[in-house]
């Protein structure tokens, strides 16, 4: 039995970068940057003012009020071209340039405009005196031309398309999205839009799990679900990572291997890019649990088969035909957590993603949580802020429930170390989900 840790190294070992490719700005959220991103500006380009108002000198506005010759108009993208003297100010609109001579802006709210003289000539006075700058952001003052923004392995949010769009990232390089399928494993185990009959329930991990995958960036297929069979078995997983009929013939009939040889084709040309095959169900060690014997004699490579994790412990990782597999436990549960634990940080691995351990922190228990004696546990939990302003964290076990409708509202899973017991009160380490 290995640590979370150990298995953890292990995963980042084995994993791969995928090629990289270019996609839209519109496509690029969710996606991992290959390169840094420069700012190819200053930005703002110009002394910017922040308010619709007045260009005005400071000076002149000393003693208040104080009223001033509006000789002109700066607009958003039409600029005043002209140079302010003592005595004048300049109407402005957020978004404009300061005009040449002025060093600061008063809002219209600030200001009382009268009506245009027999000369025509229009006057402002100001009501407030201003500061050097106020209203004012100056040239480069958010950045500077050339300054990096954003580096390799970084995750584009929502708020980073802002940057990338004023620095004219129309196109972003990232790294392609790995293929994961996803197998079901179980003779108990039906399809959602069937009524289960005595002895079956619905299958509802292909789905978390699709979904789950997907929210990290990976490109799903869901593979139609296989009955505890391990010739069955064998045959799936050998078709989902592209392996040749030949290697896992079955004994069955001609007319099978016939079929299968057409699917293995056409699976070789699909599959050529899935790069992680998910199992779930059959990792224990019941008569019926097949998942790790099937891949020992399809040839894998295990790299790890039993994790000291609390739920999860069968967890097994192993390549077949440069395909990574994790063959998590079926229990919806146990395959959420190890998908969070282990999955994502593959799936993220392959994207180049910089961080891809989950996001760690610490809050306080509400309640007593037992720790398991030889594993280290990782339990559904529930954090929120409290009135006092602390993160204060609950274990989904104290629901009464069945374990996956209460994981159903867990956003964070609570660390507890192996053999130990935390205290109501005590800060527990803890995962955001
Ligand atoms: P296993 O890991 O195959 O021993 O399954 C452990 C438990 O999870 C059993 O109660 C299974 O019925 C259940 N289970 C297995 N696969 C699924 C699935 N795809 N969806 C829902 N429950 C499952
Ligand atoms: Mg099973």
């Amino acid at each position: 039995m290995i640590s979370i840790s150990e298995a953890f190294k292990i995963i980042e070992r084995q994993v791969r970068k995928l090629p990289t490719e270019t996609v839209d700005l519109a496509e690029v959220r969710g996606r991992i940057l290959v390169e840094e991103i420069f700012a190819d500006m200053d930005l703002p380009p110009f002394d910017r003012s922040q308010m619709d108002g007045f260009a005005v000198k400071t000076e002149d506005t000393k003693s208040v009020p104080a009223k001033l010759k509006i000789i002109g108009e700066s607009a958003a993208g039409i600029g005043f071209d002209g140079e302010m003297n003592g005595g004048e100010a300049v109407r402005i609109m957020t978004g404009a340039r300061l005009p040449r001579g002025a060093d600061a802006v008063q809002k219209v709210e600030l200001v009382k405009e009268g009506e245009p003289n027999a000369e025509n000539e229009s006057f402002v006075t100001i009501l407030e005196s201003v500061k050097e700058k106020q209203n004012v952001i100056k040239r480069a003052e958010e950045i500077r031309e050339g300054e990096r923004i954003f580096e390799t392995g970084e995750i584009v949010s929502e708020n980073m398309i802002a940057p990338l769009a004023a620095f004219g990232y129309a196109k972003v390089k990232v790294f392609q999205k790995p293929q994961v399928a996803i197998l079901a494993t179980g003779s108990e185990i039906v399809e959602i839009n069937q009524k289960p009959k005595q002895d079956q329930i619905r299958n509802s991990n292909s789905m978390t799990l699709k979904v789950l995958a997907e929210k990290c960036g990976a490109e799903v297929e869901i593979l139609p679900m296989v009955k505890d069979d391990i010739e069955n078995l064998k045959m799936q997983i050998a078709e989902a990572v592209g392996l040749l009929h030949s290697k896992v013939q079955s004994p069955k009939s001609k007319v099978q291997n016939e079929k299968s040889k057409v699917q293995n084709e056409q699976s070789k040309i699909q599959n050529l890019k899935s790069k992680i095959l998910i199992i779930s169900g059959g990792v224990s060690v019941g008569d019926y649990d097949f998942t790790k014997p099937a891949l020992r004699q399809l040839g894998a490579e295990i790299f790890f088969e039993r994790v000291s994790l609390r739920p999860g412990k069968p967890t097994v990782f192993a390549n077949l035909n440069e395909t990574l597999i994790f063959g998590l436990p079926g229990n919806p549960v146990s395959a959420a957590v190890t998908f969070h634990l282990f999955v994502r940080a593959a799936i993220l691995r392959m994207q180049g993603a910089k961080n891809c351990e989950p996001q760690k922190g610490f809050a306080v228990l509400q309640h007593k949580i037992k720790g398991a004696k030889e594993r280290d546990s990782f339990l559904p939990a529930f954090v929120e802020t409290n009135k006092k302003g602390k993160l204060v964290v609950e274990s989904l076990r104290f629901s009464g429930s069945s374990n996956f409708i209460a994981f159903a509202r867990a956003n964070a899973l609570v660390f507890v170390p192996q053999g130990k017991s935390l205290e109501a009160g005590e800060v527990a380490e803890i995962i955001f989900l």
